[in-house]
């Protein structure tokens, strides 16, 4: 009998790390995914210490494993700007710090845009940021999204990834969280040939630097860079292609994040639908 699957949603953190925990179970998820502050990239709401320790009590109770941070979408560490690439250090730094309540847990960010700079100057940008703030003490994995390559954005080929965490030093901390609404719209045919680019993920970054999914069905066709999420089964994707990767031997073992345009109720419909061959 093979491990359950875990499965959860992008749920809204601003009534707290107890709150999120108790709506996971609520709709049958054992993982979650939160912004660690307004995803236009605010000022973050202080820590509570009791309702962190109430909702690790709570985790470990219930069976909620790894939950992922993911940093707000402004941020941008390869811009052009400065004060940006400044601000992007800042809140990630930060980030990482209030982290560290939640010990062994995984932080998730877009890579970033190079705003005409080139792919490379982009990603030298992107490893100098990482390689200023991750530090081998860390008890926090730091992910990099898979993107659709959406304008000039970094990490829609598993090649720029994989430069990203060879010119970063802090190799252990860093993984990799691949999101199938952006995959897919970055042109690797999940749809068909789910195994191969399985395998060309392993073959150009590793397969034990991948730390989490973010199951999303797409508004739009295939390779078409756009990046935008549309509800199990009514994209591009479809729910059977959706179902081979949450239970594809080599992906199963990892945390599931839904984030698609659902309240409540249709994302438990959705970890249904899933879990359920
Ligand atoms: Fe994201
Ligand atoms: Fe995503
Ligand atoms: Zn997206």
């Amino acid at each position: 009998m093979s491990e359950k699957i875990k499965l959860g949603c992008h749920l809204s953190s601003s009534r707290g790390f107890l709150h999120m925990g108790k709506e996971a179970v609520s709709i049958g998820a054992d993982t979650f995914q939160f912004f660690t502050r307004n995803p236009r990239g605010s000022k973050a709401k202080e820590i509570d210490p009791k309702d962190v320790e109430a909702y690790l009590m709570y985790a470990q109770e219930h069976g909620i494993g790894t939950v992922v941070a993911h940093a707000p979408y402004t941020l941008n560490p390869c811009s052009k700007e400065e004060h940006t690439r400044e601000f992007a250090e800042m809140t990630m730094a930060d980030d990482l710090r209030r982290m560290e309540y939640i010990p062994g847990n995984l932080y998730n960010f877009h890579p970033g845009s190079h705003v005409g700079q080139g792919i490379d100057q982009g990603i030298e940008l992107i490893a100098g940021m990482l390689n200023r703030i991750l530090t081998p003490e860390q008890h926090t994995t730091v992910l990099l999204e898979t993107m659709s390559g959406k304008g000039s954005e970094v990490g829609s080929r598993f090649e720029e990834l994989a430069e990203i965490i060879r010119r970063t030093r802090c190799k252990e901390q860093l993984g990799v969280c691949l999101d199938t609404c952006h995959v897919y719209d970055a042109g690797y045919d999940i749809v068909n040939h789910l195994d191969e680019v399985v395998e060309e993920f392993d073959r150009v970054i590793g397969l034990d630097r991948l730390k989490a999914v973010h199951v999303n069905d797409s508004k739009n066709p295939f390779a078409s860079h756009k990046d935008r999420h549309e509800k199990i089964g009514e994209g591009s994707l479809g729910l059977e292609a959706l179902r081979r990767v949450v239970h594809h031997p080599k992906l199963s073992h990892l945390p599931f994040c839904l984030e698609t345009p659902n309240e409540l109720p249709g994302y438990a419909r959705e970890i249904e639908l899933l879990r359920n061959i």
